[in-house]
């Protein structure tokens, strides 16, 4: 059967991608590698999960999707997608979205804009954005209310005034939000609640959050947190004109000249089907969105360049009080006081408390210096402070770099013989000042909300960011010279090929990442439907 459109990949991005195509009527075939999972079968193991993954995690890839990461020093070594610099977000229906927190954050303007205002320090690939906050204002607020998020509309004075409040009011406040918000008051630092993608009251035939700690890397045992996998997707479904391929292994988009004509895939069979289409959409996410159009003969020198995410700062605190009242996600309090205007900084960051970080996590990533990892000494610390505790975390700008990229690994491939994404490089090192001078604040932060003891250090030296912020390796500008995707997302050089995720932001903004890319992947479908 031949399709309207393709998409690759059932992510946030595709999944938008397919609700907005079918709407307008196009027939659309979704291919997604992973399977669609109930929360049964996400599950709730702490030491097996999206957010700490010590011996797996619960909504893919599996071990079929190795990577190859090279070290400083030339060496490289294979990782699975559990493992320590595989870059990895989630492979599911849904995406990342099953699993996330839910943080929807719009960009700040100024994040589209960062060589205009700050220039291009030596060595980076800092650029401006071809669009700007105006194009996508309209598609977040769609998504907003498509989506369902809550939050306080009018507190986000960081933001040009909203047309539309979101379509639900914020979570009632927690006692660590309490106390941050008095601290950051004693401060003179403005702060709002976090707007996050779930109901805070019934929303669109689903309740709302019961407030349990299950929130972040796992899914939501009541459905009310929102993602692509119980809203875009389904409503494409049920228009009876998409049909969604899990178990669907895309292997390469099938080229002549400038034109894509389809794509081949292996079935959860594991036969190889060819499928037709007048549009392409790739979807996958930005590693393996650049690994598929690289070994699908795309050619250009920016094609899996500029790989980035978030570098985050963490601090910690202890208090006097008990802070726990286990009410979750957790997350309630940010402040984008310090997102830019910095000086002498390029950009700067979010502020925010943290999700309810399960006690095992806490132990094996936020105990203080000073105590023991292990044995009697280590748990009574834990049992007399762990509710005596909150943190903050942000992420910067990144600034990217040419040389933090995707290639082809040249002799490892997976089990359906195709070459593997290769990872490469650092991000670029005004990226760590940024991130010092947030971490700064934050133990600034922590103090005036009465802390006692504040630890968890800044990172000293560059590395590779990507991880589930991953963006930048296909990204959009006027240009086909320092550019993959035009300001339509549709790929230089070809007429029929878009790309719908976040491998095109040119910038990752000082804030979590989805709503922009759902934001950019409603606008790209709507250009897609002007074409027919
Ligand atoms: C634990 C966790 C917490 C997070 N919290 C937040 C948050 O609070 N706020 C926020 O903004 N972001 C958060 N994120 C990140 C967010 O989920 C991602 O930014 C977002 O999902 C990326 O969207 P995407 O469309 O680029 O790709 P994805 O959502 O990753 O979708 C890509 C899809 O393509 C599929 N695919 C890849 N290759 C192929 C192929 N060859 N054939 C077929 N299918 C393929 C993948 O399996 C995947 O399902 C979090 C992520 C995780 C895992």
């Amino acid at each position: 059967m031949t399709y309207d459109v393709i998409i690759i990949g059932a992510g946030a991005g595709g999944g938008v991608a397919a609700n907005v195509l079918t709407a307008a009527g196009k027939r659309v075939l979704l291919l997604e590698r992973g399977i669609s999972q109930t929360f049964a079968e996400t599950g709730r193991d702490p030491l097996r999960n999206q957010r700490m993954s010590l011996y797996g995690h619960n909504a893919g890839p599996n071990a079929d999707h190795p990577r190859v990461v090279e070290q400083a020093d030339g060496s490289s070594r294979v990782v699975l997608p559990w493992q320590d610099g595989y870059q990895g977000n989630a492979a599911t229906v849904g995406g990342g979205t099953l699993v996330y927190g839910g943080q929807a954050w719009r960009y700040h303007p100024n994040d589209f804009r960062m060589r205009s205002l700050y220039g291009q320090p030596a060595g980076s690939s800092l650029e401006d954005w071809p669009i700007g906050y105006d194009d996508l204002a309209p598609h977040y607020e769609r998504i907003e209310q498509e989506l369902g998020v809550c939050g306080d509309a009018q507190a986000m004075t960081h933001l040009p005034a909203y047309a539309r409040s979101y379509p639900m009011p914020p979570l009632a406040l927690t006692r660590q939000g309490t106390l941050h918000r008095r601290g950051a008051t004693q401060l003179g630092w403005h702060t709002f609640p976090v707007p996050l993608a779930l109901n805070s009251v019934p929303y669109a035939d689903r309740p709302a959050c019961i407030r349990c700690e299950w929130c972040v890397g796992f899914a939501c045992p009541v459905d009310a947190k929102n993602g692509s996998h119980n809203t875009f997707i389904p409503r494409a479904v049920a228009s009876g004109k998409c049909n969604l391929v899990t178990g669907a292994m895309v292997e390469h988009i099938v080229t002549k000249g400038g034109h894509a004509t389809g794509v081949v895939y292996f079935d959860q069979d594991n036969q190889r089907v060819t499928a037709e289409a007048e549009v392409i959409v790739v979807a996958a996410g930005a590693v393996e969105t650049a690994r598929l159009l690289l070994h699908s003969g795309f050619e250009s020198g920016q094609l899996g360049r500029n790989l980035q995410g978030h570098v985050y700062i963490s601090a910690n605190g202890l208090f006097d009080e008990s802070l726990y009242d286990g009410l979750g996600p957790g997350v309630s309090t940010a402040t984008a006081r310090w997102s830019h205007g910095n000086d002498g900084i390029i950009g700067g960051g979010m502020l925010a408390d943290d999700f309810i970080v399960l006690p095992v996590i806490f132990w094996k990533r936020d105990l203080p210096p000073h105590v023991p990892r292990w044995g009697l000494a280590a748990k009574h610390w834990m049992r007399d402070n762990y509710s005596r505790t909150a943190g903050l975390k942000g992420p910067i700008q990144d600034i990217p770099s040419p040389e933090a990229r995707v290639t082809l690994d040249p002799s490892v491939k997976d089990r359906w013989g195709i070459p593997v994404a290769r990872l490469s490089g650092a991000t670029h090192p005004e990226s760590i000042r940024t991130a010092q001078f947030l971490h700064a604040k934050a133990v600034e932060w922590l103090r005036a909300s009465g802390a006692r003891e504040v630890w968890g250090e800044p990172p000293a030296a560059p590395y590779l960011s990507g991880g589930q912020h991953q963006a930048g390796t296909c990204r959009m500008g006027h240009d086909p010279r320092l550019s993959v995707v035009d300001a339509s997302c549709k790929v230089h050089g070809t007429d029929n090929v878009y790309i719908a995720d976040g491998s095109v932001h040119v910038t990752n903004g000082g804030f979590n990442p989805f709503l922009t890319i759902m934001a950019n992947a409603h606008r790209t479908a709507e250009g897609i439907t002007q074409r027919w």
